[in-house]
């Protein structure tokens, strides 16, 4: 029963990141006015905007132009309630099943524009870092220790490991392949990672991102030719899994 409330809550959040993934890159306001059809502006009235229920009852396309409906606002919803509701199996209501939601739900909307845009806009991004070290400061647990001195200089240590990482392989792959391959995006979102989860989760985020950007990373490159993979996902999903698991992980390669 719970979980079910759980799931609930977390659909609704997402039917919000969908508003937050549309009109953040196009600086609009996320507050007002309500939600409107993106292809003939109508405004969508509530029985057509309950999350999943109504991408599948309308079929994907708006009751009034019948304009299709991006397969985007379907899969963020069930995302942000899967990944809600694994957040709450795993750490129960305290603090950090908060402060891990809040990043994750800013992780989704980074995903989405990124692969969209192929950007992570700074208003997420930097403002994040300062989010990251208040939040280790308050809550210093978070960064697995027990004075707010500590908490501090883990998080500032983590975002700078977590940025300086990937800036150094922009400038390696830079001399490499003589393109920009890193984005300035990529360097500021894992400095943000840094800054909340502290350096040792940043470097494991750093290894477990290539794991899932690799083959996907191939398979847009040589089957749909796309030249410009935006990393911002993978980081992303990375992140998540060094949330959930990444105490177990690090347990394993050093005892
Ligand atoms: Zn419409």
């Amino acid at each position: 029963m719970i979980y079910l409330l759980v799931f609930i809550f977390g659909l609704i959040i997402g039917s919000f990141l969908n508003v937050c993934i549309y009109r953040t890159p196009r600086n609009e306001s996320i507050v007002c006015p309500g939600s409107r059809c993106t292809s003939c502006k109508k405004p969508i009235p509530w029985y057509d905007n309950i999350p999943l229920a109504s991408y599948l009852m309308l079929r994907g396309r708006c009751r009034v132009c019948h304009e299709k409906i991006s397969f985007r606002y379907f899969a963020v919803e069930l995302i942000s309630a899967v990944s809600f509701l694994i957040l709450y199996m795993n750490f129960g209501l305290n603090y950090i099943f908060w402060i891990y939601s809040l990043l994750t739900f800013s992780l989704i909307v980074v995903t989405f524009i990124d692969l969209e845009f192929q950007i992570i806009p700074d208003r997420i991004s930097l403002v994040g870092i300062f989010v990251g070290i208040i939040l280790s400061v308050s809550f210093p647990g978070l960064q697995s220790a027990f004075t707010w001195k500590k908490a501090f200089l883990n998080s500032i240590i983590g975002a700078l490991a977590g940025g300086g990482l990937i800036y150094l392989t922009g400038v390696l792959g830079q001399l490499a392949f003589k393109k920009e391959s890193m984005g300035g995006g990529d360097v500021k979102l894992m400095a943000m990672l840094g800054a909340f989860l502290g350096w040792k989760m940043a470097v494991l985020i750093f290894f477990l991102a290539p794991f899932f950007g690799a083959p996907i990373g191939i398979y847009m490159k040589f089957v749909k030719k796309e030249d410009i993979i935006p990393y911002g996902p993978y980081i992303s999903l990375a992140s998540f899994v060094a949330m959930v698991w990444g105490h177990k992980i690090l347990g394993l390669l050093l005892p």
